[in-house]
């Protein structure tokens, strides 16, 4: 694309971003190449990529696409926890850092290992309450904000957070639940963008990948200091991960809209029965929970449901849903009775059979 086309919509990013140059017989996408070593060039000081560990033209192809729709540089990893932990590295002993107080367990515990080991303070804050936050962040290092929050789908103010905050705290959004369609934090002033690719970039629940999205303007060489971790660290995307998580992109656009519709027609639904007391949707996006009145009954109720699949993950074209309280680690804050449901591109109308089913069941 040269500077003097129109900007493309995000539609036609998803599209064209990351393709082979337009040549006689070039094919149309980025083959996969499995390569642990390149053929390299000594005669000439020219970039090479050299080494497996050192880059991949499928890693690249990948990376255009997610850093279009950022509107940043993107770097991707082996998982969204390897793309966690590679900036959680950028930061030394004694780091004080501000997240919500409910966000991913796995980043949450990763703080709390370099709390133990590396002096961290940590210290957690409603993001809801923008005031509280920015006060709570008051001289930190390192803002981590993740909006809508898992499982509990706040929402943060990221643009007031951005601009309230001291210009010398690194804010790092994990924009998993919203993704690049419907958030793009660097606009908002964030200065990296966390990405677990495993979800709905990916969609189709067969690949693990991370990604970290770079402002720009990156007073602090982000960008070549991840790029060195990934390099050292070993984390490095699969070959074949990126080329799914990358065809899983072309459609992400399109699967998003019909899961949002969906997720939006059901949240409305679920409002008005009897059994669930409370629907958590933000409004948009793909994800929402409901909850019921104990384990209990939301264990019986997700037993009955021969359409939604029981697993953890989220934002396949699969819907699933699970009681969070599940795990030993989920926060005592979110109520026992508490569902997290990704909704899929199924049809809305099997989908709320299953769930009206489920309901009725419960007595
Ligand atoms: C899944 C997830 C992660 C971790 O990503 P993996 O790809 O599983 O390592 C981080 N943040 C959020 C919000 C997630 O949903």
């Amino acid at each position: 694309m040269t500077e003097s086309q129109p900007r493309l919509r995000p539609e036609t990013v998803a599209v064209t971003a990351g393709r082979p140059q337009r040549v006689p017989d070039a094919p149309l996408n980025p083959p996969l190449i499995p390569a642990a070593t390149y053929v390299g060039s000594p005669r000439t000081d020219g970039p090479e990529i050299g080494y497996g560990r050192y880059g991949n033209p499928g890693w690249q192809a990948l990376e255009q696409a997610i850093g279009e729709l950022e509107g940043g540089r993107c770097l991707t990893f082996a998982s969204g926890m390897a793309a966690a932990a590679a900036i959680l590295d950028l930061f030394g002993p004694g780091t004080v850092v501000v997240r919500p107080a409910h966000c991913y367990l796995g980043v949450a515990a990763a703080m709390e290992q370099r709390a133990l080991r590396h002096g961290w303070t940590v210290r957690e804050a409603d993001l809801t309450d923008t005031e509280a936050f920015l006060a709570a962040a008051r001289s930190a290092d390192l803002i981590w904000l993740e909006s809508p929050t898992n499982p509990m789908m706040e929402v943060a103010d990221l643009a007031a957070i951005a601009a309230g905050r001291d210009p010398r705290t690194v804010l790092v959004v994990d924009n998993t639940f919203a993704s690049p369609l419907l958030q793009q934090p660097l606009r908002d002033g964030a200065d990296l963008v966390l990405h677990s690719a495993t979800k709905i970039i990916s969609g189709h629940s067969d690949a693990l990948l991370g990604a970290v999205v770079v402002r720009d303007r990156d007073d602090h060489d982000h960008f070549e200091r991840l790029e060195v971790s990934r390099k050292l660290g070993g984390a490095i995307p699969g070959t074949l991960e990126t080329y799914l998580v990358l065809r899983g992109l072309r459609t992400l656009p399109l699967r998003q809209a019909a899961a949002q519709a969906s997720a939006m027609i059901l949240a409305e639904r679920l409002v008005s029965q009897p059994a669930v007391r409370k629907v958590r949707y933000p409004g948009f996006g793909s994800l929402l929970s409901i909850e019921l009145v104990d384990a209990e009954t939301a264990d019986r109720f997700v037993a009955a449901l021969r359409l939604w699949v029981f697993a953890t993950s989220l934002g396949g074209v699969e819907s699933m849903l699970e009681r969070r309280r599940r795990w030993a680690g989920e926060l005592p804050t979110v109520p026992e009775g508490l569902i997290r449901m990704s909704v899929g591109v199924e049809h809305v109308e099997d989908l709320w059979a299953d769930l009206d089913h489920a309901l009725r069941g419960l007595g």
